[in-house]
């Protein structure tokens, strides 16, 4: 595919090969002003590639080296998320600026430059995820208007289409074997949320998480029937 190279400084070394894709939007007002800033010596901030809304990808990082745009993150049990990862932002003003829908050519830039990645590394699709996946405390992006569906129709990623799922719905303050049950499904999934049965804010956090990319017509942090559909289905597909 055509890469525009725009390398960044912002970058060290890795110790172990990539096996995991994180996905972001950039949360600023332009692409330009993205690019400039996950480039500037002083922001110590980067990814390894970006993708404008028409579609161009530029290429800030080799995927050998180790970006810096995950943070404080976890997924499946592994915290440096930085080294585990190859980085993709994805321009989009985002919930700060203005949300708006990502244009098809550059949905069809992100799914070329993901199969792309695939054929380098091992990249399991139970290991495509994003940037609030793995930091569901901190952050929203790529967020619910990312269609996680389509790429998973791409070959990459999880996705499910469960049957109506009737279950009263499980939201903070609640106690018991139901929030325990879905707090050690979030955690086979991948996400970080230790069962304790008490459904607490950090548990909200996880629930609001998994809607952005699994249930993105319901975005509450209440894990009602069909949120807990979902996630047991994609735990069946052998996450
Ligand atoms: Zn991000």
């Amino acid at each position: 595919m055509n890469v525009i190279e725009a390398p960044s400084p912002n970058f060290d070394a890795r110790t172990s090969p990539p096996d995991t894709i994180v996905l972001h939007y950039t949360g600023m007002q332009t692409g330009e002003a993205a690019l400039e800033r996950l480039r500037d010596p002083g922001a110590k901030v980067s990814a390894h590639y970006v993708v404008e809304e028409d579609g161009r990808v530029f290429r800030l990082v080799p995927e050998e080296r180790r970006a810096w745009h995950a943070g404080v993150s976890f997924w499946k049990g592994v915290r440096d998320i930085n080294t585990a990862s190859v980085g993709i932002e994805i321009v989009n003003p985002g919930h700060e600026f203005g949300y708006r829908p990502f244009p098809d050519a550059q949905i069809a830039s992100v799914i070329e430059l993901v199969a792309d990645i695939r054929t380098r590394w091992t990249v399991d699709d139970d290991r495509i995820v994003g940037h609030s996946d793995i930091a569901p405390d901190r952050k929203e992006d790529p967020g619910e208007l990312f269609p996680w569906q389509r790429l998973a129709q791409a070959g990459h990623g999880l996705w499910v289409e469960p049957p109506a799922a009737p279950g009263a719905p499980l939201g903070e303050g609640e106690e018991g074997a139901g929030v325990f049950a879905l707090q050690a499904g979030f955690t086979r999934l991948g996400y970080d949320c230790a069962p304790s049965g008490k459904f607490d804010g950090h548990t909200k956090s996880v629930v609001t998480a998994f809607q952005r990319h699994w249930r993105q017509e319901k975005v509450d942090g209440v894990a009602d029937g069909e949120t807990r559909a979902r996630l047991i289905g994609l735990l069946r597909l052998g996450a």
